[in-house]
């Protein structure tokens, strides 16, 4: 039984919405872009919503509506996914990485403070694997002295902390919508936020810096194609009406895969939330010993499995362009050498997740006896 890393939950509904648009005129800045934004900014719990052609260009659009630029520092954990970091350079600025913690892998806010310089002009924090990331003093230390906030919520559309989504506690937040993510629009984005500036902005330079009333060919600022047709926002409006059901049965293969693997050794399981959090699970990942030969033997046994995240600041990129070396963030190398990401998605039967622990177990006890 081959079974995949990743499968988006695509059900006929879907289908329909968008063969629907495809029948009519507006198949970009047509009524299911504004549809699918206010649908997103009233589940999030927020004012405004911009949606994007993707996750990356949500938070290139974050930094550039902030203002961040050349000669500017930001925060950002090493132990992400590459956008995160890279969004920050896009405009000129430094991304300056602070180690995370070992337990949740989310940027510790200990850390940030050692960073912090008279050059540092935000922070990146990021929900990894969709836990999220202690916002409430990532804020405090933000105001203390006066940072802007972008979160990136790419991997935790649903999930809340004290109550509130992961996206909107800071100046402004982002989402995605790649197929492996709680919901999809094939490629997709959004920028969410309170703030009307940051929100007018965030639009004019999505749609090539026009201007919201002005002719279609004046350009008020340096702006970007960032546009999200709307065909996938059809995708996206229908996503998200089980976004609810999405996040209840990721929370049930979650805790079925805690059943069958807890207490091995030489397994270490994710965090279970603490009891302020909702839970909206991206991805189930484990730390294993010898994970790349473990990953070698799952994939023999055709079961989907990837080494998550390798650290970004060891990236060639990064390491030839600021020096960035082995042993500079010790927590998130030591998480990134173990962990490994295993099947997780919405509709992962029980037959699945029982083959793919059995297998786990067999594999762990033939090469870490
Ligand atoms: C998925 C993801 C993004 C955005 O990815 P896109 O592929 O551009 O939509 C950004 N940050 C994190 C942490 C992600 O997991």
């Amino acid at each position: 039984m081959k079974i995949p890393l990743s499968n988006p939950y695509i059900e006929e509904k879907d289908i329909n919405a968008v063969v629907e648009v495809l029948k009519t005129p507006n198949l970009s800045l047509g009524p299911k872009l504004s549809e699918f934004e206010e649908k997103m900014a009233s589940y999030a719990g927020c004012k405004y919503a911009v949606a994007v052609n993707s996750g990356t260009s949500a938070l290139h659009l974050a930094v550039k509506a902030l203002g961040l630029k050349e000669g500017d520092e930001v925060i950002v954990p090493p132990f992400t996914f590459v956008a995160s970091s890279n969004c920050v350079i896009f405009e000129g600025a430094k991304p300056v990485f602070a180690d995370v913690n070992p337990e949740t892998y989310n940027l510790d806010p200990k850390e940030i403070e050692k960073k912090i310089t008279s050059k540092t002009k935000a922070i990146i924090p990021v929900d990894v694997f969709g836990y999220p990331c202690y916002k409430e003093e990532i804020n405090e230390i933000a105001k203390k002295h006066n940072l802007k906030v972008i979160e990136d919520s790419a991997e935790a559309l649903g999930s809340k902390e004290n109550g509130k989504m992961a996206g909107t506690f800071g100046d402004c937040g982002i989402y995605a919508f790649y197929p492996n993510k709680q919901i999809t629009t094939g490629e997709g984005g959004m920028l969410v936020t309170n703030n009307k500036e940051i929100y007018d902005l965030a639009k004019s330079i999505r749609n090539q810096g026009r201007s919201i009333n002005n002719e279609w060919l004046d350009h008020e600022r340096l702006g970007y194609n960032f546009r999200l047709s709307d065909i996938n926002c059809a995708l996206g409006i229908s996503q998200l009406e089980k976004i609810e059901e999405i996040v209840e049965k990721r929370n049930k293969v979650a805790l079925k895969y805690y059943d069958l693997l807890k207490g091995i050794d030489n397994i270490k399981l994710p965090p279970l939330p603490k009891e302020n959090i909702r839970m909206s699970w991206f991805v189930f990942v484990i730390q294993v010993k010898n994970r790349d030969l473990f990953i070698e033997k799952l994939r023999e046994k055709e079961i989907g499995c990837s080494a998550y995240f390798p650290c970004v600041h060891l990236m060639k990129f990064y390491k030839e362009k600021y020096g960035y070396k082995e042993g500079d963030f010790p927590i998130s190398e030591n998480i990134s050498k173990k962990t490994m990401a295993i099947p997780f998605h919405t509709n992962l039967s029980e037959k699945e997740i029982k083959t793919v622990c059995d297998n786990i177990i067999k594999i762990n006890n033939e090469i870490n006896r």
